[in-house]
């Protein structure tokens, strides 16, 4: 199944220190506390995966996991999912965030194995500095993105909806690499199409 069996590698505090820059890998981005942890669980179906938290600014880190091989245009790989640390929230330190904002813009600038990336963001809060900037840089190098619109939960149908089409205005129209759905962790909505999305990215 689609994302199973993914398993932890090792954490990193720069690129320097990632698995080899070879196969395939798709990065999940998102601000602190907009639910990238519980996504990650919920798409690998795998509830320890990826250590959530009440508590944003705890020690952050580049987390890479590994999953099963599978064939890619023929050819087996073992893809990777790449934990990137979220910032944004005012109780990182402004060092922390400086280090990491570095370290993710070399990250996204440099690594070759990068296929796409995932963003994560509370529906309920429109496009933050943050993920404005992962959106432009995605638009500028034309890395395919896919947005999360996550506590799908949190809002009525409608206005989960009314949301989803606002954001999608938002995407330029030379974005033709941008996606976005509505997702939620807690009632399981839109899990089996974001599984999709990542699959659909590791084999761009
Ligand atoms: P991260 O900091 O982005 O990794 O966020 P976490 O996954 O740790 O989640 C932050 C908080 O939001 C936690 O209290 C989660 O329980 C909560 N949360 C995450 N996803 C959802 C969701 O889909 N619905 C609701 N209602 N809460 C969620």
């Amino acid at each position: 199944r689609l994302l199973q069996g993914a398993q932890f590698v090792l954490a990193a505090h720069r690129i320097s220190q990632l698995p080899a820059d070879q196969g395939a890998e798709v990065a999940f981005a998102g601000r602190s506390n907009a639910g990238k942890s519980s996504a990650l669980n919920a798409l690998t179906n795998h509830k320890g995966l990826a250590r959530t938290s009440k508590t944003p600014g705890r020690t952050q880190q580049m987390v890479a996991f590994s999953l099963p091989p599978t064939q890619i245009d023929g050819v087996s790989l073992e893809p990777r999912l790449i934990d990137l640390p979220g910032y944004g929230y005012a109780k990182v330190p402004l060092e922390m965030r400086e280090h990491w904002k570095l370290e993710i813009d070399a990250y996204l600038h440099q690594r070759r194995s990068l296929r796409g990336l995932v963003l994560i963001v509370d529906i309920r809060h429109p496009l933050k500095e943050f993920d404005r900037m992962m959106l432009e840089f995605c638009f500028a190098t034309q890395l395919p993105c896919h947005v999360l619109l996550t506590k799908a939960d949190k809002l009525s149908r409608n206005q989960a909806m009314q949301a989803l089409a606002a954001l999608r205005k938002q995407f330029a129209d030379n974005s033709p690499h941008a996606t976005a759905q509505i997702f939620s962790s807690s009632a399981n909505t839109g899990v089996d199409e974001a599984r999709e999305a990542v699959m659909t990215l590791l084999r761009t």
